[in-house]
């Protein structure tokens, strides 16, 4: 069932999940990956590459999740 789902937190540097229903427990700049921690992980790799923290995005990126969250 699913019941979690993940962001990367350019922020924090690290995935989250938050469950369903809940609020996200941080507010920083999260990029929207999915459900499944592994397939949210190989996204963000598809998406982001290996950036991780907000400076190391390209400015595309910055402003798509500036919008979007
Ligand atoms: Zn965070």
């Amino acid at each position: 069932m699913i019941s979690t789902v993940y962001s990367w937190c350019f922020d924090c540097a690290t995935l989250h999940a938050t469950r369903i229903g809940e609020k996200r427990a941080c507010t920083g700049r999260q990029a929207n990956l999915g459900y499944g921690r592994d397939e949210a992980l190989a996204a963000k790799h598809r998406i982001f590459g290996n950036a991780e923290h907000w400076h190391e995005l390209p400015n595309h990126h910055q402003r798509h999740i500036a919008a979007t969250t």
